[in-house]
């Protein structure tokens, strides 16, 4: 028995890998730890989060739709959560909740270190704004990429994350109808969660890929088939789904809580296994 509770909270929640992944991570660094997934819907989210503290809870994960409340509900938070105004990782500290993002670490840490990529003087398309684009975006700015454009359904919401990220000559936004006279990218990252609406398609431009272009899903499963598919029929060079980001995005906020930095690459090996027909990276 173990009094070290947490949890991914999300709506809906029960497709996720995560209390797999950290169950896996507790018994490769021997930390006890019990880790579930609780579905609340936004309006229940407070009180969801506040009962599973008084349980005991001592830090959580948090995913869709509910990163730019959960940043609402924090007492403190780290500099990356507050540039992404989402939060991904909650920790109890002093009967409180302060808040981090480690999406952004996470795919870029993919991206780079498991992959190899440099995305130095890269020009970068991201799509959607959603809680988890806001997270990833610093980071690739931090990254180095040359520019960053952001294009999302909703303009207004690109419009307000390009703003936030106040790096005007790097980040900016774009109808996404307008991407066609934008020329080509060489990554191009999908953060909108159109193929968890059940398949429809993924509606770009094949002008923005090269035989160069890296195309990264931060869906993985069968909510990346859309955005796959156009890549794949677009001949971008490398195409990726956002398992290894899952993977690192919980590596880090396994740090957070524990002070220890598991193993990645087992638990990836491990998890895409099952699932290999979801990626090619060549
Ligand atoms: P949010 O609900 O915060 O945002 C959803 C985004 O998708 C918005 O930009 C929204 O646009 C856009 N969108 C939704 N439906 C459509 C559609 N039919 N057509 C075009 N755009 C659409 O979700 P998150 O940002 O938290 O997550 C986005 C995706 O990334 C999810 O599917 C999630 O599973 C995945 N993810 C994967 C991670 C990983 O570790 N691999 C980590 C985090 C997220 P609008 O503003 O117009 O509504």
């Amino acid at each position: 028995m173990t009094n070290h509770h947490y949890a991914v909270f999300g709506h809906p929640v029960s497709h996720s890998l995560s209390p797999r992944i950290h169950a896996a991570f507790g018994r490769q660094t021997g930390i006890g730890l019990e880790y579930t997934a609780i579905d609340a819907a936004p309006e229940a989210f407070a009180p969801a989060l506040e009962s599973f503290a008084a349980g005991g809870g001592k830090g959580a994960n948090v995913t869709l739709p509910l990163k730019e409340a959960a940043f609402a509900l924090c007492a403190t938070t780290s500099e990356r959560a507050r540039r992404a105004g989402s939060v991904n990782t909650l920790i109890r500290n002093d009967g409180q909740w302060q808040g981090d993002n480690t999406d952004g670490i996470g795919l870029v840490r993919d991206l780079t270190e498991r992959l190899g990529l440099d995305l130095r003087g890269r020009r970068a398309l991201l799509l959607g704004a959603g809680g988890s684009a806001r997270g990833v975006a610093p980071a690739l700015l931090d990254a180095g990429v040359s520019e960053l454009m952001i294009a999302n359904r909703t303009s207004e919401r690109a419009d307000a994350l390009a703003d936030a990220l106040g790096e005007p000559a790097r980040a900016h936004s774009r109808y996404w109808d307008d991407l066609v006279n934008e020329g080509d990218f060489a990554l191009v990252v999908n953060a909108t969660s159109l193929g968890r609406d059940g398949g429809s398609e993924f509606r770009l431009p094949f002008q923005l890929s090269t035989p160069r272009t890296l195309a990264v899903d931060l869906n993985y499963g069968e909510a990346a088939i859309p955005f796959l598919a156009w890549a794949r029929t677009a001949g971008c060079r490398d195409v990726v789904d956002g398992l290894g980001m899952l993977v690192e995005q919980a590596a880090a906020s396994f740090e957070l809580w524990h002070g220890v930095r598991p193993e990645t690459a087992p638990v990836y090996a491990a998890l895409r296994g099952k699932d290999a027909s979801l990626v090619t990276a060549d």
